[in-house]
């Protein structure tokens, strides 16, 4: 296949790019060969979303109002109460799915519930999806406790079978919040991801100091079992503190440690810096979280809108940060997964939009003109076409 007259990021002049068996077999000068001619689109690596969760979402679901529950307590309580009555995830999370893939996304890490309401229920609809929707998307399935585990009896074992039948990471949740035993959490999320070998990815909503010390514990735990840049902690909101020496010390822990870092941006309250932690070497990065479902009504599953929601809160300006934003969104690597790029030898996941620059891209969000993984079109104009 040839993608004829396309462009590459910062290069001016229009491109050819062959693709054979999957993979961006050559990129040369544009010459009017025959091909899939694209316009003179830009040219982006396909998106990554790092953080969602498909067996929440009702997407593709009539409007449903949102109680707005305002704490992460009452929020579980709302989502225990009323999700009874949703349709199967089977049905919503394929909806979602093919929205995402439809903007870009070709890579993405999802949190199934499991708790002692619901069991393995949950993990298994989303494990089917992972297999279902393999060849268009990179799906990690993270086993993670939205109930708690240690006030919950029965979900360590839960996490454990789930692990057993193949779930990629274990999760964690507030381990001093809402377990109210820090220690005895990490310690079950911690033995868990030894004895299957497997990675780590926490929810920590937690600010302040109390936040950062459980990152620097986490840190320091992951360098005792040895799963440097295995480990992830979702949101972490602690690091948007005021106080710059626990910041600084808590950010040269996390990049000492190899611990990711996962933003969703929300729109409220403190965030991660993203500069300050990268100048420091952490590596950060970026993802949807909830989209439309029982936690927030909002979001769309479109990490170019992510990219700007970023840039927003961020404070970004200038194209080179607003690039980063965007860099956060593509960053395939951070998930373990091998790197999205637009080079000679890359497996072809791509996306071609009508935009001059990727600052412009984020800026207006044009319809992708064509989304691509291993070389096989899965989206045109905006639609998903895959199945
Ligand atoms: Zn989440």
């Amino acid at each position: 296949m040839l993608l004829a007259n396309a462009r590459l990021p910062h290069c001016p002049t229009p491109v050819d790019v062959a693709i054979e068996h999957g993979r961006i077999a050559a990129i040369t000068p544009a010459a009017g060969r025959s091909g899939l001619d694209l316009g003179g689109a830009l040219l982006l690596p396909s998106f990554v979303d790092g953080h969602v969760h498909l067996d929440k979402t009702l997407w593709g679901l009539p409007w449903r109002p949102n109680s707005g529950a305002p704490t992460v307590r009452e929020r579980i309580a709302f989502e225990r109460t009323h999700r009874r009555t949703l349709p199967p995830v089977s049905e919503r999370g394929a909806n979602l799915l093919r929205q995402m893939i439809a903007c870009g996304t070709t890579a993405l890490r999802t949190h199934t519930d499991i708790d002692d309401a619901y069991g393995l229920a949950n993990f298994h609809a989303t494990m089917e999806l992972k297999q279902l929707f393999a060849a268009q998307a990179d799906i990690q399935v993270v086993a993670f406790p939205q109930s708690g585990i240690l006030t919950r009896p029965g979900v360590a074992e839960l996490l454990a079978e789930a692990l057993r039948q193949g779930a990629d990471f274990v999760g964690g949740l507030d381990p001093a919040s809402i377990d109210g035993d820090a220690k005895g959490h990490l310690d079950i999320v911690f033995g868990l991801a030894q004895r299957f070998d497997r990675g780590i990815d926490i929810h920590l909503h937690d600010r302040d100091a109390a936040g950062n010390a459980q990152l620097r514990d986490i840190a320091a735990r992951t360098i005792a079992i040895g799963m440097q840049h295995r480990v992830t902690v979702s949101h972490a909101f602690s690091l948007g503190t005021a106080d710059e020496s626990d910041f600084a010390h808590t950010a040269d822990a996390l990049a000492a440690a190899g611990v990711h870092i996962l933003t969703s941006s929300p729109s409220a309250g403190i965030v991660p810096p993203v500069l300050a932690l990268r100048a420091r070497g952490v590596v950060i990065h970026a993802g949807s979280d909830n989209i439309r479902d029982l936690w927030n009504a909002l979001g769309t599953g479109d990490m170019l809108e992510r990219a700007l929601i970023i840039a927003l809160k961020q404070g970004f300006r200038s194209d080179p940060d607003i690039e980063t934003a965007l860099a956060l969104c593509t960053d395939a690597e951070a998930l373990g997964l091998p790197a999205h790029r637009l080079v000679v030898g890359a497996s072809a996941d791509l996306v071609a939009l009508d935009a001059e620059t990727p600052g412009e891209a984020v800026a207006l969000r044009p319809v992708r003109k064509l989304v691509m993984k291993g070389g096989v079109i899965l989206a045109r104009e905006g639609r998903y076409i895959a199945r």
